[in-house]
This record gives C-alpha cells, sequence and structure tokens, in this order.
C-alpha cells in the first residue's frame, strides 16, 4: 500500500501528521492526526480498507469522520468505520439524509476542534448542493472534496455555475501558503484542458511539466499551494483580464466567464 505523510508544526512543535491514501480508481482519502492529543479525524471515507490499513500502519484510531458531500466515493466506508471504532461522523448540514450514519452536521463559519487542531467550515455549494470545505487555518490546510482540483474544479451536478464560482472565489481568499487537498488525481486530464484555454501561461507551462513528471512516476500531485492555484487554474482565472480577453469575453461577468470555462472542460 501506499500512503504520503505531510508533517505540519506549530511554532516549531510538530503539530500535525497528514496522511495521505491513494485509493479507488482515483481518489484520496485522508487522515489527519493531531500529535498533542493523538486524535486522528478521517476526511472522507472512499474505502473503508484502505483507511484501516493507514490507520494500522501509523498506529493510529479513528475518532471522527468529516465529510465534504454525500457521493459514494467519499461516504461509501462511513457505515464500516463507524460500527468498527465507534467514530462520530460529521457532514454538511444540507445532506444529513444522505450522509450514511452521519451524527452532526455542520455549517458556514462553525469551527470543529481535532484535540488541538481546529478546523472552519466553509460552504462551497456547486459539485453539491450541499458541499463544504473544512479549512485548518493554523496548519495552513484545507480539505476540499470535490469543489477545487489541482488547475481543476468539480462538476456542476447539484448547482449553477453561478454558486460555483461563488464557491471558488471564497476558496481563492483563503491565504496563498494554504495547502490544497482535493479528493481525486485528475491533475493531468486538468493540465491538458488547461493548457488549450490558456497556452501562453509560463506558470501552467511549468506546473503542468512537474505533474507530468510526478505521474509518470507514479507521484501524487496533492497537495497543491493555493498560491500556484491562482497562478495556473483556469477556473480561479474566470476574471482575469488576460483570460477574459483570450476567450473574447471582455463583456461577460466573471460567472459567465467560468461557466464558459467549465462548459468546455465538459466536452473536452
Ligand atoms: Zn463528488
Ligand atoms: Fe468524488
Amino acid at each position: 500500500m501506499s500512503l504520503y505523510l505531510h508533517n505540519y508544526a506549530l511554532s516549531g512543535k510538530p503539530a500535525a501528521i497528514i496522511a495521505q491514501i491513494p485509493c479507488l480508481q482515483d481518489n484520496y482519502g485522508f487522515l489527519i492526526h493531531d500529535v498533542a492529543n493523538g486524535k486522528t479525524a478521517a476526511i472522507d471515507t472512499p474505502d473503508a480498507e484502505a483507511i484501516n490499513k493507514a490507520l494500522s500502519a501509523q498506529g493510529w484510531s479513528l475518532d471522527v469522520i468529516f465529510n465534504t458531500h454525500w457521493h459514494g466515493d467519499h461516504t461509501g466506508g462511513n457505515q464500516v468505520l463507524k460500527d468498527q471504532w465507534g467514530c462520530r461522523i460529521i457532514g454538511p448540514g444540507g445532506e444529513r439524509m444522505a450522509i450514511p450514519a452521519c451524527d452532526q452536521t455542520i455549517g458556514e463559519g462553525e469551527t470543529i476542534a481535532l484535540g488541538r487542531l481546529q478546523a472552519k467550515v466553509i460552504e462551497t455549494p456547486g459539485h453539491t448542493a450541499g458541499h463544504i470545505v473544512y479549512h485548518f487555518a493554523d496548519i495552513a490546510v484545507a480539505f476540499v472534496g470535490d469543489t477545487l482540483f489541482s488547475l481543476g474544479c468539480g462538476r456542476l451536478f447539484e448547482g449553477s455555475a453561478e454558486e460555483m464560482w461563488h464557491s471558488l472565489e471564497k476558496l481563492r481568499a483563503l491565504p496563498d501558503n494554504t495547502d490544497i487537498f482535493c479528493a481525486h488525481e485528475y491533475s493531468k486530464a486538468n493540465a491538458d484542458y488547461a493548457l488549450s484555454v490558456d497556452p501562453e501561461n509560463r506558470a501552467l507551462i511549468e506546473r503542468a511539466q512537474q505533474i507530468a513528471e510526478l505521474r509518470a512516476s507514479h507521484k501524487p500531485t496533492i497537495p497543491s499551494p493555493l498560491g500556484l492555484e491562482k497562478k495556473t487554474n483556469p477556473f480561479l482565472r474566470a476574471d482575469s483580464d488576460d483570460m477574459m480577453a483570450r476567450l473574447g469575453m471582455q463583456k461577460a461577468t466573471p460567472a459567465q466567464v467560468f461557466a464558459h470555462l467549465r462548459q468546455g472542460k465538459d466536452n473536452f
């Protein structure tokens, strides 16, 4: 089993370990472990078996599950893990009925503690109507589910382009040093599309090259720092003058440009 570990410190002391677990076709499961108190949360449950393997490899037990949205590749392991660990399950307020074994819901601006770590919830409707993001500001980490991907964004299954654009604007407002942990390894396909709409963007060309190299050696391209996404992700650049000019949409609203880009990706 491949497992990638990321260490985060607070005022020079180890504070959190994030375990990144490739599973299913192209999903990532994540565990976040509070070093001070030994508490562990799973961010979504794509594959209970893969999550259990990672827990035992690290010697951690599972205290809580934070779900981003109801899709099966994010909640499919909820019941099995709860039966086994007795963990609490927290999910978005708008999707309670669709989240298996959900104990508690949470919404915009609310915070939830994991030991000494704190996550603030950002509602990001668009991919699903109730999708939420967990932002650990102290360690500059955001678990963005299927809202934002490296060089891409989630498909609009339950929301309008307008809603999704506003959700992306909220994420774009986070600090540049925020590590974006998204739930799928879609970067290679996203890079191909991004280059087709933004071919002269130097930062994008470099990032696409880096992604190709990482994927050629089967390494993850995630996490991606938000500052890099702001420069390279076409969906975060829908309101930039050069993107609007290239698309001949100088008079359009950013949401309209975003809608055009999203539709282009759907048909790419
Ligand atoms: Zn999804
Ligand atoms: Fe998904």
